[in-house]
């Protein structure tokens, strides 16, 4: 049963003319589908009621046409064309009692209208603010522009009633919302009655609110986000104007909703962010004001939720990331159920889905926007099939996960590892800089493991094919792995590139593995996500000089996906890491690396003792393919079924492996679908 210190969490709380039931609030998130997938975006939310959650918002949601941010995918309210999809979200969130949230977004400088092809408006004539420096500019809106805005806030206030929405959220944070650019001086140079003091700065949302009240203000509840600190500068909206501001308009929205300054530092991935690492900017705002306070910090512990509660800090309890990572975060927490939650690593997977505007994918949440494609549920599996047991090979991500979902499904499970732990990469690198909550992959799973009478898992356990067959499973899933290469293959070599032996190459397992080299290093990249940028932080700690070469314009190109690539970089310059971009590899010879610029090919040296290797992985896939070669052996060893899955198939980042781990336990024994799409999908209706 649930801990009484955690009772404070399940009272309700008034948000305007409404009441919350708890005080876990889902704050507004993207997801990668939006407005072109709204039955895989519902359904999502719709899971969020299920488990739990007292208030759930939409993602950001384009108001109106003249202001949008493609080539993102967001949800749209530009006409009333656009109301079914966002109704048929507010019917699944309110589905079990929760508030149903809409947030509207204008985002003014930060609005390209590549779609639209309309020019964009904001408070002054400056270049649009976005992540590809999109070579458009906004023009300064003047006063016909304000009052239409208005208009257009109060249209979109109306169509989010009809829509079915309880709450309204104004979007002005993270630097994306037209209210934090008429707040902020650096967005707003306005000489009228719009800019200048903060009083004139702050006249454009109070006049938005005060018109959306006599619009639907008796039965809905508007909220405001803004930017605890926008940290971009002496110009920006500092955390001591946004507190002047909050107590100057105390009781001007329904609530208060608090983010950081920009994006990348609200959602600050675990490496560079611990949980709750926005209580100092929070900390005494509830002061100011008499409505209800909500803020985020990747909170996973229900004691430090409890905490900010009862110490006045915050009234609700402001999750995107946890609640994807456990969508019944609330209900386990209700249910004295601590040990089961799925806690949130901070890897910032999920957010790569809405920056590569594919679908988003979670680490630890397989089933995350694959609740209506795939019909995945996050807490149930579908019923067990045909058959009865099944061995998985390798306790990685990719097993353990398959381990897990087959378990609960029914099977009986055997879990053989070759080593002495759980966790495979993730054992290794959550001892790496910064990565420690990565663990939880694998320690969620291996508790849960522990828990099932119908799971047992095997340590030192190396298998070959002849074990395999000798055993007599009836089926045999090998997730064993992968390994990184020393040869340089990857996206500038794809064959081994030109090295004298002489030259000491490591690589990142070398590094894992305790095995560092000293003095002068050259980490060469060509992966671009995190390892590169990881070891040569650990070299640098461990006393090596380091230069960092990456044929890439930046370093970890692929981190600018998770929102850390900036953060990455400024800790390299700060260990003191020579950081040479542009740049490939030619030639490693003895006591110098030959460097070549990608674009003209010019060749220079860097003299060093040694070269560590961050390029590709190769699949430890031997095994399954010394069980392929017997498989005239497999009926009368008993065995119907053998798949390879995770990196021993594709290596790829921790959230594919247990996706694949995941998707195996789905489909065992199911029935084949031949060549049909695995998943649903909407399809556009032709005009
Ligand atoms: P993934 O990310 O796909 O889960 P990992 O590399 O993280 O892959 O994990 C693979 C695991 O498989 C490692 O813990 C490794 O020790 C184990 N393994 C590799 N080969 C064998 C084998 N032949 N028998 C048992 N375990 C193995
Ligand atoms: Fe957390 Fe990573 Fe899942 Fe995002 S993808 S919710 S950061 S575990």
């Amino acid at each position: 049963m649930r801990n009484p210190s955690y009772d404070i969490l399940f009272e309700p709380a008034k948000i305007g003319p409404l009441t919350a039931k708890n005080r876990f609030y889902q704050v507004p998130h993207c997801n990668g589908g939006g407005y072109r997938d709204p039955s895989a975006v519902a359904e999502m939310r719709g899971i969020k009621a299920e488990g739990g959650w007292g208030v759930i918002f939409t993602e950001q949601t384009e108001m109106h046409h003249t202001s949008e941010i493609t080539p993102f995918i967001e949800q749209r309210l530009w006409d009333d064309a656009d109301i079914p999809a966002l109704r048929r979200m507010s019917d699944a969130m309110k589905s079990q009692g929760a508030l149903a949230g809409i947030q509207l977004a204008y985002s003014g400088i930060n609005g390209p209208n590549l779609y639209t092809k309309e020019v964009p408006l904001a408070p002054s004539a400056l270049p649009i603010r976005t992540f590809t420096n999109d070579p458009v500019q906004a023009r300064a809106m003047d006063k016909t522009d304000i009052r239409d805005l208005r208009r257009w806030f109060v249209n979109a206030a109306k169509r989010s009633k009809i829509a079915g929405f309880d709450l309204i959220c104004l979007y002005g944070a993270h630097g994306f919302g037209i209210f934090q650019h008429f707040l902020s001086r650096a967005t707003n140079q306005r000489t009228d009655e719009y800019g200048g003091s903060l009083e004139n700065r702050a006249r454009f949302v109070n006049e938005v609110i005060a018109d959306m009240r006599d619009a639907v203000g008796d039965t809905m509840g508007i909220t405001l986000r803004v930017s605890l600190d926008e940290t971009i500068g002496q110009l920006g909206f500092s955390n001591a104007e946004v507190r002047e501001f909050i107590e100057m308009n105390a009781d001007l929205p329904d609530l208060w909703d608090l983010a950081q300054g920009t994006w990348e530092d609200c959602s600050g991935p675990s490496r560079f962010k611990e949980e709750a690492a926005q209580e100092v900017l929070v900390n005494g705002i509830r002061e100011l004001t008499s409505k209800p306070v909500v803020g985020v910090g990747r909170f996973t512990s229900p004691d430090v939720m409890a905490r900010l509660v009862k110490q006045g800090v915050l009234d609700f309890i402001g999750c995107a990331r946890p609640s994807i990572a456990d969508p019944f975060l609330p209900k386990k927490i209700e249910e004295g159920r601590i040990e089961d939650i799925r806690e949130c690593i901070g890897c910032n997977i999920c957010i790569t889905g809405d920056m590569t505007m594919s679908i988003s994918r979670c680490t630890q949440n397989p089933t995350f926007m694959e609740e209506w494609r795939k019909g995945w549920h996050p807490e149930k599996m579908n019923t067990k099939g045909d058959s009865s047991n099944v061995l998985i090979v390798g306790g990685g991500p990719a097993g353990l996960e398959a381990a897990r979902a087959l378990s609960l499904r029914g099977y009986d499970v055997a879990l053989a590892e070759a080593g002495t732990e759980l966790g495979g990469r993730v054992a290794r690198e959550r001892l790496l800089p910064g990565l420690s909550a990565w663990g939880r992959v694998a320690d969620y799973r291996t508790y849960q493991l522990s828990q099932r009478p119908n799971a047992e898992t095997y340590f030192d356990s190396r298998l070959t094919a002849q074990d395999i067959l000798e055993f007599g499973f009836e089926n045999v899933c090998i997730a064993t792995g992968a390994h990184w290469r020393a040869d340089g293959v990857s996206r500038q070599h794809v064959v081994p590139m030109p090295a004298d032996p002489a030259m000491p190459v490591f690589t990142p397992d070398d590094i894992m593995a305790g095995r560092l080299p000293n003095g002068e290093v050259v980490l060469f990249d060509d992966d671009h996500y995190y390892m590169g940028g990881v070891i040569a932080e650990l070299l640098a700690k461990a006393g090596c000089t380091v230069t960092f070469v990456t044929p890439s314009a930046y370093v970890s190109d692929w981190t600018l996906n998770t929102l850390e690539q900036a953060a990455i970089h400024r800790r390299l310059v700060e260990a003191g890491i020579k950081i040479v971009l542009n740049t490939g590899i030619a030639e490693l010879k003895a006591g110098e690396v030959v460097t070549e610029c990608t674009y003209t090919g010019q060749t220079s040296a860097i003299g060093c003792e040694a070269v560590v290797m961050v390029a590709s992985r190769i699949s430890d896939d031997a095994l399954y393919h010394e069980l392929k070669a017997r498989e005239a052996d497999w009926a009368d060893a008993g065995i119907k079924s053998v798949k390879l899955i995770g990196d021993a198939a594709a290596p790829g980042p921790i959230a594919w492996a247990t996706y694949a781990g995941h998707r195996y336990a789905r489909e065992l024994d199911m029935p084949d679908i031949g060549d049909a799409l695995p998943f649903r999908r909407e399809v556009t209706q032709l005009a």
